[in-house]
């Protein structure tokens, strides 16, 4: 499986939407500051109240999909979180290889960010299927996660909570 194309990387964007903490009021004027490799320099990330909305529902969408089970769950759940994106398609080299961008150069922060985790998912549930995509299997935690390994075998969100499982899993068997 090649996940070198932007596609593949705009996904790993739409997870960490997805799994970012929501309490802090500001959280997504954060998380556009954290992140801002994926928007076009000076773009402003100040965002209105409805625009930061808007974001939530982005990343619960993205999340709805990663749980969905079955095919027409997930395609009315991907086309929800589509509607949210405004793409049009752009060709840039600003960090090197020539490569495509899903949203507009002077969109605003929330539009630029809707339509790069939308077109990033999509792209990922189209060309490796909606399986690929899960929610951790340690307790509790249930951040969502893209599996790209080779075989699909992945349960995990990351590699503290594969090991943090394993260590329970050890004890448990220790003690029985
Ligand atoms: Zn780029
Ligand atoms: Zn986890």
């Amino acid at each position: 499986m090649d996940y070198d194309t932007y596609g593949s990387t705009a996904v790993e964007l739409a997870i960490e939407l997805a799994n970012t903490d929501r309490e802090d009021p500001e959280w997504a004027r954060a998380f556009l500051g954290s992140h801002d490799e994926w928007f076009t320099p000076g773009t402003s990330f100040e965002l209105s109240p409805g625009e930061a909305h808007r974001a939530a529902v982005a990343a619960d969408l993205i999340r709805a999909v990663a749980l969905a089970e079955s095919q027409p769950d997930v395609l009315t759940r991907l086309n929800e979180l589509l509607a949210l994106a405004r793409p049009r398609p752009y060709a840039t080299d600003h960090d090197g290889p020539l490569h495509l961008h899903y949203a507009r150069p002077d969109a605003p922060a929330l539009e630029q960010l809707t339509t790069t985790v939308a077109m990033g998912l999509s792209q990922v549930v189209v060309q490796h299927g909606w399986q690929r995509l899960g929610v951790c299997s340690a307790e509790g935690c249930d951040d969502v996660y893209v599996d790209t390994s080779r075989n699909a075998s992945r349960r995990y969100c990351s590699n503290t909570c594969a090991s943090r499982s394993t260590v329970a899993a050890y004890r448990a068997r220790q003690k029985a």
